[in-house]
């Protein structure tokens, strides 16, 4: 929702005003992202912060204002479905914190790093090397910040031994959407910590992260082994992700070739592989290769390492491909094959605006083979890729799952990426028409798939993805952090609803001696349920004999609350309960949560009197523990606390 920039304008703090950007051409970088394929309504303003204390002040503002407005973060615009946009609100360009000179220092003794999290981890890597240190594990793509990837996690081809970005981090300073700025780690406001770690920006702006390192080795090699045949190809990638340091590859990836694709990429293969590979290709429709490296300071250890390995390894003879690099090329490689195939793009070819109609799905490794003869073998048997499509497995052990970021439920997993670019409209939205039918597919398959950064528009699908005790912690979590749901807007979380700032859970007034309980129930969580809404607005209007007959409209304008002038403190949580439960419990599975089943059943009757109809089961469980948090807080008052 736009705020009127008139309810915010005249009220900017002197000191953060000559930051802010109003200037229409300056938007036009904010509008769309690397995705190219969503635009967003312009910001009002862009934010070039100099500090951490101003992005704290924005937010402090924003929060304070009578009408919130919404802030994201824009770190490198890397999203492909808007999710840094801020329509009609404020977008903090975190690039204007790179300008000052790098916020970027290592120690050596700690073995770790302090970043902002407007750096990119280029930068962050051409610092650590210079100590002779690097990072525990990498993204494949180096020119994206560092503050967007921990909202992700950060995958690529060290987690199956180091786990994703997110595990490396020792400590984050935050600002959240009240504008508070928190220093936190696994000790110190711990739930803050693990909530931000792929916490889609939804909970503060990581402004520092502290990162641990590890010794940097002088050189790798880096290897390409081709297959023709799918089960030797996944065999051989789980059995590399088994072994432990110091046996094994340090890195492992693969992709998939479909329909004769050929090879094509100068800053890895001489003439002659090339022309060998693409030979092969020619005679399989489909081929894959297991992308390896082996990290090493002597050569010729790694030759013994590298030798013993591919005796164990079942791809197709004499396709073993490897050249020796120095550390950072390796870990840069994805930018320096980007650039050499844009400046050699030509015709056709090239595109001006290029889209990038990604889908990026995590599957478990019980389900890899149906991946393989459904998609790759199925929907995709006709497409001539443009892009690359990566198919490698991890850990799960190496994840942490109290982190909001979620993988799938099984021990070893897939990472299947279908990296697509398209040139025209029409293009991407064929594109984007396979990989609807990929997720179709799975879901028809009950493949339990995980997104990595997701995109979802529907309430229903952000609790499926983190699953119904994540998604009721991230609730929670959001309550605390960002009551007003003022950030990161675009990834279409928690919508922004009309008057959000006279709603908000943590709105309360309670008379002890009346046991008068009024109590602002609506903050923005539940947009995706205005209908909802609206009915419980009536409802507890009707509890209350006040504005039956006020039309709809009129309603939804007005304030949502309940006011409840009951004798006890358990009759108006139970007059709470009892505005958003079901009236028959036919259709609610059986309560998960002890205190839901004893109120459900204390409640019965009251929900007849009141005729409540249907209303969903998730925004049932999510109020109940909002129900707790009020009877928390309140007993604490009583308490004198
Ligand atoms: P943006 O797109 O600018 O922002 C992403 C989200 O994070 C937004 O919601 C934004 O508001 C929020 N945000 C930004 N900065 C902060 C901050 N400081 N604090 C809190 N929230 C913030 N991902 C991988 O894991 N591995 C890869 O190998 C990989 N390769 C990629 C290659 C390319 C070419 C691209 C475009 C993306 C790739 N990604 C990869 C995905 C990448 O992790 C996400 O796109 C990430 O969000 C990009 O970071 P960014 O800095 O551009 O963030």
């Amino acid at each position: 929702m736009v705020i009127p920039i008139s309810q915010w304008i005249d009220n900017i703090p002197r000191g953060i005003a000559s930051k802010l950007n109003f200037d229409g051409d300056s938007m036009a970088p904010f509008v769309t992202d690397y995705g190219g394929i969503n635009r967003a309504a312009p910001p009002t303003a862009i934010f070039c912060p100099s500090s951490a204390e101003d992005i704290a002040a924005l937010l402090r503002f924003a929060y304070d204002s009578d009408s919130p407005f919404p802030v994201a973060a824009w770190g490198n615009g890397g999203s492909t479905r808007g999710q840094a946009f801020a329509p009609g609100g404020v977008v903090i360009n975190m690039a204007a914190l790179r300008v000052g000179g790098r916020r970027i220092s290592v120690s050596v003794d700690g073995m770790y790093v302090d970043v902002g999290g407007e750096q990119l981890w280029i930068s962050v890597l051409e610092e650590t090397l210079r100590h002779g240190l690097s990072l525990r594990s990498c993204v494949d793509y180096l020119y994206l910040t560092v503050g967007g990837t921990l909202s992700n996690g950060g995958i690529g081809g060290m987690v199956f031994r180091h786990g994703p970005h997110v595990c490396s981090v020792l400590e984050l300073d935050v600002i959240t959407g009240k504008g508070e700025m928190i220093t936190c780690s696994p000790e110190l406001n711990s739930d803050l910590f693990y909530g931000v770690l792929g916490g889609l920006g939804q909970l503060g702006v990581i402004t520092r992260a502290r990162i641990g390192l590890r010794s940097a080795p002088a050189r790798v090699r880096w290897l390409r082994l081709f297959y023709t045949d799918f089960h030797s190809f996944t065999r051989d990638q789980e059995f590399l992700i088994s072994l432990s340091h110091p046996d094994g590859f340090d890195y492992i990836e693969g992709q998939a070739l479909l329909n004769h694709q050929k090879v094509d990429d100068p800053t890895f293969y001489s003439n002659e592989d090339t022309e060998r590979i693409n030979r092969l290709a020619a005679e399989f429709d489909r081929m894959y290769f297991l992308e390896g490296a082996v990290f090493f300071d002597s050569a010729s250890e790694a030759d013994q390492k590298v030798k013993g390995l591919l005796k164990q390894l079942s791809f197709n003879p004499g396709f073993a491909i490897s050249k020796d690099v120095n550390h950072l090329d390796f870990l840069n490689r994805v930018h320096i094959e980007m650039t050499h195939r844009q400046s050699s793009m030509t015709g056709d070819d090239s595109c001006t605006t290029c889209f990038h109609p990604w889908i990026h799905i995590l599957v478990p490794m019980s389900r890899i083979r149906d991946i393989h003869d459904g998609v790759l073998k199925g929907i995709l048997q006709n497409t001539i890729p443009k892009g690359v499509i990566l198919f490698y497995p991890m850990n799960k052990n190496r994840w942490n799952d109290i982190m909001t970021g979620v993988a799938p439920d099984e021990e070893v997993f897939y990472t299947v990426e279908s990296l697509w670019t398209a040139s025209t409209e029409e293009e991407w939205k064929s594109f984007d028409a396979r990989n609807n039918e990929i997720l179709e597919f799975c879901d028809r398959q009950g493949i339990k798939f995980k997104k990595y950064w997701p995109h979802y528009t529907t309430q229903a699908d952000w609790e499926r993805h983190f699953g119904l005790t994540k998604w009721k912690k991230f609730v929670q979590l959001k309550q605390r952090y960002d009551p007003k749901a003022v950030l990161s807007p675009g990834q279409q979380i928690f919508k922004v609803i009309e008057h959000q700032a006279t709603h908000s859970v943590n709105c309360f007034s309670y008379d002890d001696a009346s046991c008068h309980l009024e109590v602002r129930l609506y903050g923005p969580y539940y947009a995706h349920y205005e209908d909802e809404l609206t009915y419980f607005d009536r409802t507890s209007t009707t509890a209350h004999s006040a504005s039956e007959s006020k039309s709809v409209s009129q309603r939804r304008h007005r304030p949502r609350h309940i006011s409840g002038g009951c004798a006890s403190l358990h009759e108006i949580l139970l007059l709470l309960v009892v505005a958003i439960l079901p009236p028959t419990l036919d259709n609610l599975p059986p309560p998960t949560h002890s205190s839901l089943s004893a109120l459900v059943e204390a409640n019965s009757r009251l929900k007849r009197k009141y005729n409540i109809t249907a209303i969903s089961v998730a925004i049932a469980t999510v109020m109940v523990d909002i129900v707790e948090h009020l009877t928390i807080e309140l007993l604490e008052k009583r308490r004198g606390r």
